[in-house]
């Protein structure tokens, strides 16, 4: 890997060194081309930095690895190749010319600069919903945290974020940091959750709640913060089949501190002024089976396309779009057309949104149902002739699938293509 901060055009720049970003640089780098990889932070790594726990790479390594773990792996790729990282590099603007890209920085060396680019992977992650975001109402104490803000404090910089801890939301970060604040000695009064199914992934659900015999609450919510300096404690109440809250049930919880578990936004602001097309249920760009958005040449992966529950699938996107990005410079891939995949049925949202022609061959198709359904057939079909079915069990909008679907079966002059998922009833 080479420190290089003086070159001006790559033929395929990728924007943030998470996993994704990482498989990206090293994918497109494979294929022979020249790449950066700028990232805002110093280390490479993104938010597996901070997340310590086990769990990470049973599918890519079939090794139980940490986040670090699995970061340096990756890290370790992008070293031995010929990538320049650029780090403390924050992306500003970009600019879509007729053939490339024209990228905007600014860093401590060179200050604001611009790079040419043939190919643009963004993999920039996701943010975290704020308190703002879900209008919590109260005072604006000290105390109040998202909970990779709080995984931060506690795993990277050693401060305890409160003693007596009540936590809003059951994603998945939520509930690894109940886990977390309890073997750091705080006391968590329980998570609450306005849905009536937890938002997390049921294997953290027993292992950092039902192992630490914290209390799941569903159907009820935070609907006041207290304390004027500091959270002194917070009101929660049980919601009716609207989400409204019940007053008659308001409950007085003392607490120091109230640590948000709400959601994860992809991170594509910097993308309106391209008129990329967004998908309104991922938040993500809508692609084609390349990864590629509405704006050719300009590639999406990692929680940035769409929030994944397993870094292992956050990594195979990044491969992906690196591949397909160093393609289009190297002219191996000429669309000759593009259809948009149509969803039916309880399916929530599937990647990729679109088909661009020509398709070569098996390629991963991700997608969460809007309901939980105890059976299911996701059915792919072109018209009326069903290309591939395959049964599913146990299904949960918190957990993500991934099948291989052949869309070189579709014809291009055919009719509409559909994702169906088909909740079944299955006779006793
Ligand atoms: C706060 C938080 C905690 C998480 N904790 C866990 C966990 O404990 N366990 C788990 O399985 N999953 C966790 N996840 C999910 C985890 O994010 C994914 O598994 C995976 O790390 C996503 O990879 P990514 O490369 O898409 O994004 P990230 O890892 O988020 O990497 C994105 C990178 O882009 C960089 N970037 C963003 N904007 C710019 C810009 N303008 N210019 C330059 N660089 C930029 C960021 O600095 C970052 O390094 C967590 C997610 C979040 C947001």
């Amino acid at each position: 890997m080479k420190q290089q901060y003086d070159k001006h055009r790559y033929d395929v720049v990728v924007i943030g060194s998470g996993p994704a970003g990482m498989a990206a640089a090293v994918s497109a780098a494979d294929s022979g081309v020249s790449v950066c990889l700028a990232e805002r932070e110093e280390r490479m790594g993104g938010i597996l930095k901070q997340c310590i726990h086990d769990g990470f790479g049973l599918i890519r390594f079939k090794e139980k690895l940490t986040g670090p773990e699995y970061a340096w792996r990756y890290e370790q790729m992008v070293r031995k190749r010929d990538i320049d990282f650029m780090g403390l590099t924050f992306l500003t603007g970009i600019e879509k010319r007729e053939n490339d890209f024209k990228i905007a920085f600014v860093n401590p060396e060179r200050g604001v600069f611009e790079i040419e680019a043939g190919s643009l992977v963004m993999a920039m992650g996701c943010r975290e919903r704020s308190g703002r975001q879900i209008f919590l109402h109260g005072e604006r104490p000290a105390g109040i945290f998202t909970a990779g803000q709080a995984q931060d404090f506690i795993n990277l910089k050693g401060f305890m974020p409160g003693r007596r801890c009540v936590i809003l939301g059951s994603g998945d970060i939520g509930l690894i940091m109940s886990r977390r604040l309890t073997l750091e000695g705080a006391e968590v009064l329980g998570v609450y959750e306005i849905g009536s199914a937890p938002s997390g992934l049921t294997r953290n659900i027993v292992q950092c709640l039902e192992d630490y015999n914290i209390p799941l609450h569903l159907e009820t919510t935070v609907t006041e913060v207290h304390g004027k300096e500091r959270v002194e404690g917070v009101t929660v109440c049980r919601v009716d089949e609207n989400k409204k809250p019940i007053m008659e049930t308001a409950l007085f919880l003392a607490c120091d501190s109230l640590i948000l578990s709400v959601g994860l936004i992809p991170e594509n602001d910097i993308l309106a002024p391209l008129d990329v097309d967004i998908d309104s249920v991922t938040k993500g760009p809508s692609v084609n089976q390349r990864q590629e958005t509405s704006v050719p040449g300009m590639f999406s992966c990692g929680n940035a396309l769409h929030v994944s529950d397993l870094v292992d699938y956050v990594s195979e996107s990044g491969h992906v779009a690196g591949k397909m990005a160093a393609a289009r410079v190297l002219k191996r891939e000429a669309d000759s057309g593009q259809m948009v995949i149509k969803k039916a049925g309880i399916l929530q949202y599937a990647v990729p949104q679109n088909i661009s022609f020509p398709v070569n061959g098996q390629v991963p198709v991700f997608f969460r149902p809007s309901e939980a359904s105890d059976h299911a057939e996701f059915i792919f079909r072109q018209g009326e002739r069903v290309i591939h079915k395959k049964k599913l069990s146990w299904l949960k909008p918190s957990e993500m699938h991934r099948l291989e679907l052949d869309l070189s079966k579709v014809r291009q002059d055919g009719p509409a293509v559909t994702f169906e998922l088909k909740p079944e009833a299955v006779n006793e």
